[in-house]
């Protein structure tokens, strides 16, 4: 008898908890059939709980073993596709969670496989789940040894198939996604399997951390995440990318093959960084660093407090085209309550509303009476900012073209270029422009300034992300800070 079986006993009298626990566990384990996704990479997991083979011919390398009810299933799906399980040499995770690591012990069992797991993950995992920062007190497998722990970028080969364990740790602190090269037809493509990077409800980042440096850790994964090319997308749960769907458009004979979804990839991992971002402003706002927050509005609050901040955020085009949701291929989804939401939590009462269709000037103009109002109800001027991403800018700058008032702040953000120098011999008031200097579109105020001799002051900050245009599609600290700072 293997050491994972007799584990696997001692541990029936320790709460064990597998797929049929709840509801949600079975419709994630639910038997899907097996499908070549491309080259030797093939789906052999459950519906949302998936597993990959990678096929070779010294043998097989099988990544994520799904719950213990997952097995079952894998060894079937296996053999409908003409593979054996005793051929698997190599046990593969994405992470130690008890929805993809359970049924590894059972499957290093059935095949004598070496189990390979990532640092920072192998405790919890030997321990099957015990001392995990979220679980550990709740969801338990059958312990099991780890026959080599994996280092960053570290790569594991079996019969020409080479995969790179990529560290993208904060879901687990050795979370791991895996790359490879698969062939399809001519092509060799970049395959990513996005470990996860989901944060768990009751998880902490900055007040109380689950782990001394979750956040800088999870900051860390979005970096890396955003250097992959994610040209074939494929994650440890099915529902990210799209599977369903996708299988069955590949199986109709859908060319290219409907895997290949490098903007799909960027979209998800711009949305994790989303929520990400939110929940580190949502802690920052509980321990009450910054000031109080404020508020958002579509229009000029009906109780105008002259004490309080304004400031008017004018988005970029792609809203008036898509509307709130939209999302670009080049940048991914913009992420416009969010933005609103961390302008909020800097204080400011910010109203904001999405341009319907087209809008031109006369939405300029419309901004312009805004501040009236405000100003009208005893706001200083001073205290009133308009802010503006893109085309927003232009618009922002065109309504301090109406306004003609010198304390008005304006912060314009990836914004000027050809059609702002035309507004320049109007234009009063403070004026900053922040832009990436990777933005396609050279959005430099230069020339705008040098022909604004009627400005009280006029700032660019040309920041060095590698964003490009991308950089005013979120909510960051680094246009973030001199914006809501600014005039200093
Ligand atoms: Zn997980
Ligand atoms: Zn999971």
């Amino acid at each position: 008898m293997r050491p994972c079986a007799v584990f696997l006993m001692l541990m029936l009298t320790a709460p064990l908890v597998g797929a049929q626990s709840t509801e949600a566990f079975r419709a994630m384990n639910r038997p899907v059939p097996p499908y070549r996704i491309m080259g030797n990479l093939y789906s052999v997991g459950a519906s949302d709980i998936t597993s990959f083979l990678v096929a070779t011919p010294e043998g097989h390398i099988l990544i994520n073993g799904g719950f213990v009810e997952t097995v079952p299933q894998i060894q079937e799906n296996l053999r409908t596709l003409g593979f054996r399980l005793e051929d698997v040499k190599i046990l593969l995770q994405s992470h130690a969670h008890f929805d993809h690591a359970a049924g590894i012990a059972r499957l290093r069992e059935l095949t004598g496989a070496r189990v390979l797991v990532m640092e920072g993950d192998e405790g919890v995992f030997a321990a099957g789940g015990k001392g995990d920062y979220l679980f550990g007190e709740e969801y338990f497998w059958a312990p099991c040894p780890v026959d080599r722990v994996l280092h960053d970028g570290e790569k594991v080969s079996l019969g020409g198939a080479n995969l790179t364990a990529v560290r993208t740790p904060g879901h687990t602190p050795g979370c791991t996604t895996w790359t490879l090269d698969v062939e399809d037809g001519e092509k060799t493509r970049q395959v990513v399997i996005l470990g996860s990077m989901s944060i768990n409800p009751g998880t902490r980042l900055l007040v109380k951390p689950s782990y001394p440096g979750i956040a800088e850790d999870y900051a860390k994964t979005f970096r890396v995440l955003k250097g992959l090319s994610g040209e074939v997308f494929l994650a440890s749960h099915a529902s990210l990318y799209g599977a369903e769907e996708k299988a069955r458009r590949l199986l109709a004979g859908a060319t290219p093959n409907p895997f290949i979804d490098p903007v799909g990839y960027r979209a998800v991992v711009a949305h994790g960084e989303q929520v990400y971002l939110q929940q580190l402003e949502r802690e920052r706002g509980e321990a009450g660093v910054g000031r109080p927050p404020g508020s958002v509005h579509v229009d000029v609050p009906a109780t105008i407090d002259p004490r309080a901040r304004y400031l008017i955020y004018l988005h970029g085009r792609i809203l008036e085209e898509q509307g709130r949701q939209a999302v670009s291929p080049d940048f991914g989804p913009y992420a416009y309550d969010a933005i609103l939401a961390a302008l909020a939590e800097r204080g400011f009462t910010v109203i904001s509303e999405v341009r319907k269709g087209e809008s031109g000037l006369p939405f300029a103009t419309r901004v312009a009476g805004q501040v009236r109002a405000l100003l009208k109800a005893g706001v200083p001027v001073e205290r009133v900012t308009l802010l503006g991403a893109s085309k927003g800018g232009y618009l922002a700058l065109a309504a301090a073209g109406e306004l003609h008032e010198d304390g008005l702040n304006v912060v314009v953000l990836g914004s000027c270029g050809g059609g702002s120098v035309a507004l320049a011999p109007r234009l009063r008031g403070r004026v900053l422009s922040i832009y990436d200097e990777a933005d396609r579109f050279h959005p430099s105020c230069r020339d705008t300034f040098a022909r604004a001799p009627q400005l009280k002051a006029a700032k660019e900050v040309v920041l060095k992300l590698g964003l490009d245009h991308g950089l005013l599609f979120t909510p960051r600290k680094e246009w973030l800070d001199p914006a809501t700072g600014w005039p200093p």
